[in-house]
């Protein structure tokens, strides 16, 4: 099918994931990089004098847009990726729902609100159900589908078949977050090299509330979150990209090793959302090797779309234990909003 690319705006375009989304939709076969914005600092300077670029080349389309203010009376596009600083996003994020836009965010502040998406599209796309009430409530034509955190994101992936098949009872995680999560400066680097930080501001909170809305299921004009209680520690690690979290999992029915694996194996998500543009062939790869996944040699799999898996083994204290790895700023941020986007396109929920 050949179609006419639909322009799209991508706000807070001069960070680490205004980057990655720029950086996505240099080929992207739907949409059209028509507009970049970003804080008054940026704004009225070309897209390559703002930007400190961070990975490769930048894509040569995008170079000579001139970056605006996020403004919805500057930027016109209906589809709009937010990459916005939380506090920038509490206000814009609004504005341009309101005037008639689709928002696909990867900040925080929306998403554990009740009739907001908390989106991973091949595992729970039937929330988008919400957006019916979400117009209603706030009297917004446009709307806003937020991605969940980029650990939670990942944790998610790896849960999805085991709470589907056996029902996650407590939830035990540790993660090692990239340094690429922590967006552009980011952390120092004397603060990182050769060391390890245990603490991210306001990540274990985030990590242990999103995941029950990510497997929920809808009910009526919200989403039943699953019953189930996480224990999270987040810690930053020298890595480039890449988070890794390790999993302890009690679950609800009887569970063995080769069940879950066998549930890990079959899961190939929502099918709706297979074959879009940004959906990985597999959403999971299990690692049968115990010295996998690692970020420098599986992080690019599915063009960094594809959550990686290893290490299912028996946990001698709760059921099952587990790690999982994704790339952040790609399955944990701008892919990710371009996956919700395009579940919106192929779902004809795009506002016109
Ligand atoms: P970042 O590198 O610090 O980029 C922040 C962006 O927001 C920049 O483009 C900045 O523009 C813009 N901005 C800041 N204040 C603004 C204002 N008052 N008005 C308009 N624009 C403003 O951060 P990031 O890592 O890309 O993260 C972006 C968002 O995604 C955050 O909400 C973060 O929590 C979330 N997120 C990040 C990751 C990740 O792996 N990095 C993953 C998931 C979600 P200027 O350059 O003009 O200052």
């Amino acid at each position: 099918m050949t179609r006419t690319r639909i322009p799209v705006a991508v706000l807070g375009a001069t960070g680490a994931v205004g980057q990655t989304f720029v950086r996505l939709l240099a080929d992207h076969p739907w949409f059209e990089l028509a507009e970049v914005a970003a804080s008054e600092r940026s704004a009225g300077k070309s897209y390559a004098d703002a930007t400190r670029w961070i990975e490769g080349a930048m894509p040569s389309a995008a170079r000579g847009l001139r970056v605006t203010v996020c403004d919805p009376a500057t930027v016109r596009s209906a589809i709009v990726f937010s990459a916005l600083d939380s506090a920038a996003a509490e206000t814009v994020e609004p504005a341009f729902a309101q005037a008639g836009r689709l928002v696909a965010t990867n900040a925080k502040n929306f998403r554990m609100d009740a009739q907001t998406p908390l989106l991973i599209p091949e595992i729970n796309a039937s929330h988008l159900a919400l957006l019916a009430a979400q117009r209603a409530a706030r009297g917004w034509t446009g709307a806003i589908v937020a991605n969940a955190n980029c650990a939670a994101t990942v944790a998610g992936m790896a849960l999805a078949p085991i709470h589907a098949a056996f029902g996650i009872r407590t939830l035990f995680m540790a993660t090692m977050q990239a340094v690429s999560g922590a967006g552009y400066p980011g952390v120092p680097s004397l603060d990182i090299l050769g060391n390890v930080i245990p603490y991210i501001g306001d990540e274990e909170p985030k990590l242990e509330q999103e995941l029950q809305k990510i497997l929920g299921t809808v009910a009526g004009d919200a989403i039943r979150a699953a019953e189930f209680r996480v224990s999270a520690h987040a810690n930053r690690v020298p890595v480039e990209h890449g988070h890794t979290t390790v999993l302890s999992v009690q679950c609800e029915r009887p569970v063995t090793v080769e069940g879950a694996r066998e549930a890990i194996l079959a899961w190939r998500g929502d099918e709706q959302v297979r074959g879009l543009p940004s959906a990985p062939a597999i959403p999971l790869r299990l690692h049968d090797d115990p010295s996998r996944p690692q970020p420098r040699r599986d992080v690019m799999d599915g063009s960094g779309m594809t959550v990686q898996v290893g290490r299912l083994r028996a946990d001698p204290v709760f059921d099952l234990k587990l790690v999982a790895m994704g790339h952040n700023t790609i399955r944990g941020a701008a892919g990710g909003a371009l996956l919700n986007a395009e579940l919106l396109v192929a779902t004809g929920q795009v506002p016109g």
